[in-house]
């Protein structure tokens, strides 16, 4: 019974997905930061949520007189297991043959590593959706062979590096990005010689997680600093084999930890620093770029316009889904980059969610909503 409530489930899951757009955009607050908290100053917090929901129901945050709008805005009290709860469903969909991607954009400190990575006692969004991917996978085995294999990369100025290959002597090797000949998909890119290794548990891939940051860290003097200005992307691969009909599928999971989004002033840097700044902010901007060409539906998507958004190219567009988590401070002192961030997810999540055709879908979703809980009651009686 379980195998139809689980279709039921992801049928309805994926028409509200469908109605809502495939790119969705969550808020995520942080706590106010220690060193606010013990200046000895009164804490000064900049945003505020108007939906003045005690919990984490919000869907609106507000920064002076301005006041933003997201699928979700998740305050400094919501927990890791909030944010992966409202995660879960695009997840999942991985199983079913989508590509998504997750990101967590937002300035250094803002709460993107918690986001993904999170604390070994209190983990984020990369182990949970493991975890979650691992169950269902199990929960199929009876029917279906779930086959999960992961790499890790790392994008620094515009250089991909394997995480996972690289050893203790020698520094990861650089890597290219092609088209992908063998795949039918026009999207579809490979990088030749990336390290793929197949898991059976999330214990597997953490270690290879684990691997892969010691691979990081080699040589760096300052990983924090080295890590704020590098995107790092965790590629899950998952394809599904039913045993009685032969029916393939394949999807992609993203999980990706961006470079800081703080405005380097041009005037303060010079040399290493400029040049990184510049890298990030070229790769940043093209994925705002390939956002906006996306939900327009332009005929020209700039994905090679750098290395993060080729890289991404078959996650991106298409049927895949994306979800981006934009992180943000609370703090007095980092309320400019708060605003710039807010303004990027806006431009990010607004297109598809233009005031219009926002209430029809609204309605449509409210129905789907009602008929997903009447199969729901449906499937109680059943049981
Ligand atoms: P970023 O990756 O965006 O630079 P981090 O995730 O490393 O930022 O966060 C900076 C610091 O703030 C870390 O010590 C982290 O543990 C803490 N932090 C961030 N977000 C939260 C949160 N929601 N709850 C508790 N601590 C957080
Ligand atoms: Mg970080």
């Amino acid at each position: 019974r379980w195998k139809k409530e689980f279709k039921a489930r992801r049928k309805l899951f994926n028409t509200i997905q469908e109605l809502r757009g495939n790119i969705r955009v969550f808020c995520r607050v942080r706590p106010l930061k220690e060193a606010t908290l013990t200046s000895g100053l009164p804490a000064k917090v900049v945003v505020s949520f108007p939906d003045a929901a005690a919990d984490d129901e919000n869907s609106r945050i507000q920064i002076g007189p301005k006041c933003f709008e997201f699928d979700h805005v998740f305050p400094p009290v919501a927990d890791q297991k909030a944010v992966y709860d409202e995660t879960a469903g695009v997840v999942a969909s991985v199983l079913d043959g989508y590509n998504v991607c997750v990101f967590a954009y937002g300035q250094t400190g803002s709460g993107k590593t918690h986001t993904m990575s999170g604390p070994e006692e209190d983990r984020g969004v990369n182990y949970r959706a493991l975890v979650d991917l691992f169950d269902i996978a199990n929960q199929r085995s009876e029917f279906q062979e779930v086959n999960i294999s992961v790499s890790m990369v790392e994008i620094y100025n515009e250089n991909l590096r394997d995480l996972i290959r690289g050893n203790n002597k020698s520094t990861p090797p650089k890597l290219d990005i092609r088209k992908d000949p063998s795949s039918q998909s026009p999207n579809a890119v490979h990088v030749p010689n990336l390290t793929e290794i197949t898991v059976d548990s999330v214990e597997a891939v953490w270690g290879l997680m684990e691997r892969g940051s010691q691979n990081r860290r080699q040589g760096k003097t300052n990983m924090n600093e080295h890590s704020s200005r590098s995107h790092l992307i965790l590629k899950v691969m998952v394809t599904c084999e039913d045993y009685s009909s032969g029916v393939k599928s394949s999807g992609l999971l993203h999980l990706v930890d961006l470079a800081g989004s703080e405005r380097v002033g041009r005037s303060n840097v010079s040399g290493e620093r400029l040049k990184e700044a510049q890298h990030i902010n070229k790769s940043l901007a093209t994925l705002g770029d390939v956002f906006m060409s996306l939900l327009s539906h332009n005929n020209h998507v700039p994905y090679r316009n750098s290395k993060l958004t080729y890289l991404l190219q078959d996650a991106l567009g298409g049927d895949s889904k994306t979800l981006m988590f934009v992180n943000v401070s609370a703090d007095d002192s980092d309320s400019s980059e708060t605003l710039s961030s807010l303004q990027f997810a806006q431009r990010v999540a607004k297109v598809e969610l233009g005031s219009a055709r926002k209430h029809t879908e609204k309605t449509e979703e409210t129905r789907a909503l009602a008929s997903l809980q009447t199969k729901e009651t449906e499937l109680r009686e059943v049981k």
